[in-house]
């Protein structure tokens, strides 16, 4: 009986652990999302499970393998997103969504937390890795952001891959776009990384929102909405619907709560997607690290496509752990429930 009753105490703790959860890592760390959203179990088949999972993990793999090698965190958070990006699984690159107009317009940007140096790139056609570019204009110009065609005019001064707007388009994303109306799709890819040197990175890549306006910027090339790294802060990458990120300046304000109020990753993230983001009827989530390797997963939507490796306080080896839905019991501070 006092087993019981132990469990039972513990149990909402666990129940809420999946859509909320915190890590204390050793050495580098490498944290990765594919979008969140309505992702339910009853959605997926055990093969399209097994088929995220292993391009998830692949992903970490590749990730935490150059940050062991003693790659600079900016090198990992882009060959990550090239990778998610060149995905058809993710709506990022091949396999974006597509705007009113049936085209792919591509978001993507970057922030590398030493210097506090961003770029960033919204309404990309042509382009094959929009991440790439966001890092050129970070590099190779005094600006942040670049759009459309001008920024596709600056890809051609560098080495970028073009390609037709029908490389983007995948059978799964045309078939969604008939039936766009009664769907909500997300699947935007993220990365953020605490490299050897204790410096912070973030990168996140998008397609949007289905059916999106033609024009729409959503906040993934926004600093400080869906993007925003800051050794001092944390560094962090968000997926969901872009209007709520941008105007809750969701990304900054994880950021901010932690260097200027003092609160805990878990604790910050927590109030910013359970209280803030929530309560602004906004639905998605983050992954976010600080520099003392502190790490979360954190969203009010039903599931995120996510996954994290290193090195568990305590522990000798490497963990590589992916997951994708959430738990339908909603943590206390989550007032009200999202709206599904
Ligand atoms: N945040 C992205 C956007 O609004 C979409 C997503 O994360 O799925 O453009």
């Amino acid at each position: 009986m006092r087993h019981l009753l132990i469990f039972a105490a513990l149990l909402p703790t666990l129940l809420t652990a999946q859509n909320h959860q915190t890590f204390k890592f050793d050495g580098p760390v490498i944290l990765i999302h594919g979008g969140a959203g309505g992702i339910e179990r009853k959605y997926y088949n055990d093969e399209q499970i097994a088929e995220y999972d292993s391009a998830l993990q692949a992903v970490l793999k590749v990730g935490y393998d150059m940050l062991t090698y003693g790659a600079n965190g900016m090198d990992v958070v882009v060959e990550c997103l090239t990778m998610l990006e060149n995905d058809p699984h993710f709506n990022a690159g091949k396999g974006a969504v597509f705007n009113d107009q049936g085209e792919v317009e591509l978001d993507a940007s970057v922030m590398d937390g030493s210097t506090k140096m961003a770029g960033a790139v919204a309404g990309l056609k042509h382009i094959m890795n929009p991440a790439k570019l966001a890092r050129a204009v970070m590099e190779e110009t005094s600006h942040v952001l670049l759009i459309g065609e001008g920024a596709e005019e600056f890809a051609k001064t560098q080495d970028h891959q073009f390609v037709d707007n029908e490389y983007f388009l995948t059978p799964k994303r045309k078939d969604q776009y008939e039936r766009w109306k009664q769907m909500k799709k997300n699947g935007t890819v993220g990365v953020v990384v605490l490299d050897v040197q204790g410096n912070l990175y973030a990168g996140t890549s998008t397609g949007g929102m289905m059916g999106k306006k033609y024009g729409r910027v959503g906040d993934v090339p926004i600093i400080g909405a869906g993007t925003y790294a800051d050794n001092n802060g944390a560094a962090v990458s968000c997926t969901g619907h872009g209007e709520y990120y941008i105007r809750n300046n969701v990304a900054f304000q994880v950021n901010a709560r932690m260097q200027y109020q003092g609160l805990t990753l878990e604790q910050s993230t927590r109030e910013v997607i359970f209280g803030v983001l929530n309560s602004n009827a906004g639905n998605g989530g983050l992954i976010a690290i600080d520099a003392k390797g502190n790490a979360t997963w954190t969203f009010n939507s039903s599931g995120m496509f996510r996954g994290a490796a290193g090195i568990l306080d305590g522990r000798k080896a490497p963990r590589f752990m992916t997951e994708i839905f959430g738990d339908p019991t909603w943590p206390e501070d989550c007032d009200p429930k999202p709206i599904e």
